[in-house]
């Protein structure tokens, strides 16, 4: 699950090991993750990565000649640095951009669904590019001055936070670790926020999205592991005592997602409904 720390990790590491390399070709096999037509894909040959850097959840690698390739991750695709070509039964991977000094970079994706996309653009399309052109302010390094405005809205900060177009690169992951941080609820609506909560809620982003990629920075090395080591202390532990006050961390369990959270600290010791146990139960 690639959200702002793990794309900023990837594009740091790629952007170390390919950044001025020359690329020989590319190409898309299998179902086409390809999502433009024009440039063609073989207008990279022979180019140079000029660099690799990311916007929100989106890798974005600069060509020479004013090209650009945009890639989403989206929930289970890769970006990986192989030292050698994918075999012809290589079934996962959606793009090869082939190194000339014989390394190759996949676009990977597990799993049953094909979600994981790539763009071809000119570099001048790239700012009005919809993936781009709707995103809110990045969450980090810093996170947006008005803050407060921006999350001035009657949804609850669980699913703002996780708005690509009200901020950009926070996902179901850190979502649960910052709203923790922040001692705040997840049902909390971000138009009943004070400023105290919103200055809680800048300091806990910026504090554990920084401290995601320090960890990151100090476990990850090439080839990035297919599943990354997720320095995760409430999401994904229900069950378990929290680690600020011992209490039981609780979850609401969704159609393709769990929300986990600390009843004592964010919900005043309220534990929410779980609609799939109220479900199962009905
Ligand atoms: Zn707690």
């Amino acid at each position: 699950m690639p959200e702002l720390p793990e794309v900023e990790i990837t594009a740091r590491r790629l952007d170390g090991a390919l950044g001025g390399t020359q690329i020989e070709s590319a190409l898309a096999p299998g179902i086409n993750a390809l999502k433009t037509f024009e440039p063609p894909l073989s207008a990279l040959a022979d180019r140079r990565i000029a660099g690799i850097g990311r916007r929100g959840k989106n890798v974005v690698i600069a060509v020479s000649g004013d090209l650009v390739l945009l890639v989403h991750l989206m929930s289970a695709g890769r970006l990986q640095l192989f030292g050698k070509r994918a075999g012809a039964r290589d079934r996962s991977s959606r793009l090869l951009v082939r190194i000339a000094d014989g390394r190759e970079l996949r676009l990977r994706e597990f799993g049953t669904k094909q979600a994981a996309w790539v763009k071809l653009l000119r570099a001048d399309e790239l700012a009005a590019d919809e993936a781009l052109a709707k995103l809110g302010p990045e969450a980090w390094p810093q996170p947006p001055a008005r803050l407060g405005a921006i999350l001035h809205a009657p949804r609850p900060l669980h699913s703002l936070l996780r708005d690509q177009r009200v901020i950009a690169g926070i996902g179901r992951s850190w979502v649960d670790e910052i709203l923790w941080t922040a001692r705040l609820s997840p049902f909390k609506r971000g138009d009943d926020l004070d400023e105290e909560e919103v200055e809680a809620l800048r300091a806990a982003m910026a504090a554990v999205l920084d401290r995601a990629i320090e960890h990151y920075e100090q476990v990850i090395g090439l080839p990035i592991p297919d599943k990354l080591p997720m320095p995760l202390q409430i999401h994904r532990r229900q069950g378990e005592p929290c680690s600020h006050c011992g209490a039981t961390i609780e979850a609401v369990h969704y159609e393709d997602y769990v929300m986990c959270y600390c009843p004592a600290e964010q919900t005043g010791g309220k534990v929410l409904k779980d609609r799939r146990l109220s479900r199962l139960l009905k």
